[in-house]
């Protein structure tokens, strides 16, 4: 044949989070592989869209984003965390915290670059390291409490490190990083000139009085820091592809570059209507902490009575679960079996690991779903267990 695909595409595979939402709709099941809500967006945010499109602000943004958007988010995260923000200088809009973190790594890492990686992660920072030329070292985060060694970490650092991504609330593990763990992150990073490249897409979603803590907040990390965050999660909006790269000057016009040939630019209504998402009033962020409480609670209940062995996550929409008592085969087998027999999607836990090992007894379940959906997949998880 003398057609082919890129040497550079040949490294990684298709998501297979992605490839569970398309199997889980082949066979009608209940999709908790892909972590999207299945309930309602604001009332407040939609008709924002629609009022934007009526206005029609339907043509290109502008390409690093419409400034009311970087304003919002500058004065949220001001308000928020007290972030000082430059809305002209410091922010990059995208398609997503996905384009966000693609954007920034390659708009900030050379080919040959190390970056610290801490495993288990979500798999798009694999082929984002890998589309950059970069190269990843992988730091442990054990369970339960998924916790990482102080020494592995230092000794991932050296002369090649450049970056680092920090996923804090993190999935697929629902650790949310401490304070003390992100000042070490900070001592190592201002040794060796790293870049933290942090996905705080969860950002609003803990548990048990879990504190998200922005990592460029930390004294050291402030001018290092890339924070990604988006629409998407916090206002229950994932296919509306409004993300954001905040960053020092000199680090988002690199970003402004990828990011403006990539995709010129994020939905331009859906912009304007993320400017009302963002001045939300504080009662929306603990009312949406609330529900999710309740769905981790039920999560850990369905986990529990169908001997699923798991401990709760902290924060995010996730939860790692033991598949050995099932007698079923690998994280794979199981998941297909899951899928096509049992009607409930979930992730093998593979996906989230650079080699399958020791992914192979546990998937993943997403639990952000509406009471009644996952009752419904307790229901049938229970055709699992005599
Ligand atoms: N973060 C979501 C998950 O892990 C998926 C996001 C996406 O597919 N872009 O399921």
């Amino acid at each position: 044949m003398d057609i082919r695909t890129s040497s550079r595409t040949v490294g990684f595979t298709e998501s297979v989070i992605r490839e569970m939402t398309r199997l889980a709709m082949e066979h009608d099941a209940i999709n908790l592989a892909q972590g999207f809500p299945d309930f309602a967006a604001p009332e407040d945010v939609k008709a924002a869209a629609r009022r934007a499109i009526d206005l029609d602000l339907n043509q290109y943004p502008i390409t690093w984003g419409e400034l009311e958007l970087r304003e919002a988010i500058a004065a949220k995260y001001e308000r928020t965390y007290g972030m000082a923000v430059d809305p002209e200088r410091q922010v990059c809009v995208t398609c997503g915290s996905t384009e966000a973190m693609i954007s920034s790594i390659l708009g900030i890492l050379d080919p040959g670059d190390e970056v610290v990686i801490f495993e288990p992660y979500y798999e798009n920072y694999g082929p984002d390291t890998i589309l950059a030329g970069a190269v990843p070292r992988y730091v442990t985060l054990h369970p339960p409490d998924w916790t990482f060694d102080q020494g592995e970490l230092r000794t991932a650092f050296g002369e090649r490190t450049r970056g680092i991504i920090i996923n804090t609330p993190n999935n697929p593990t629902g650790k949310v990083f401490s304070r003390e763990e992100l000042e070490l992150v900070a001592e190592l990073c201002g040794r060796w000139g790293v870049v933290a490249f942090t996905d705080e897409i969860y950002e609003h979603i803990t548990y048990d009085g879990a504190v998200h803590v922005p990592p460029a907040t930390i004294p050291g990390l402030e001018d290092r820091t890339v924070t990604i965050s988006a629409l998407s999660k916090t206002y229950a909006v994932t296919g509306w592809r409004v993300g954001w790269a905040v960053a020092p000057p000199e680090l988002v016009d690199g970003i402004r570059k990828v990011h403006d040939f990539l995709t010129v630019g994020a939905p331009t209504p859906l912009q304007h209507a993320g400017v009302t998402a963002l001045g939300l009033p504080e009662a929306y962020y603990e009312q949406t902490a609330r529900e999710y409480a309740e769905r981790r609670a039920l999560m850990m209940e369905i986990l529990g009575v169908t001997g699923f062995e798991a401990s709760p996550p902290r924060g995010a929409y996730y939860v790692m679960a033991g598949i050995g008592h099932l007698g079923l085969g690998s994280d794979v087998d199981v998941a297909e079996h899951m899928v096509q027999h049992v009607g409930v999607a979930v992730v093998p836990g593979s996906s989230f690991f650079s080699e399958p090992e020791p992914g192979r007894d546990v998937v993943r379940f997403s639990f952000c779903k509406r009471l009644e959906t996952l009752r419904e997949a307790g229901a049938r998880l229970r055709k699992l267990v005599p």
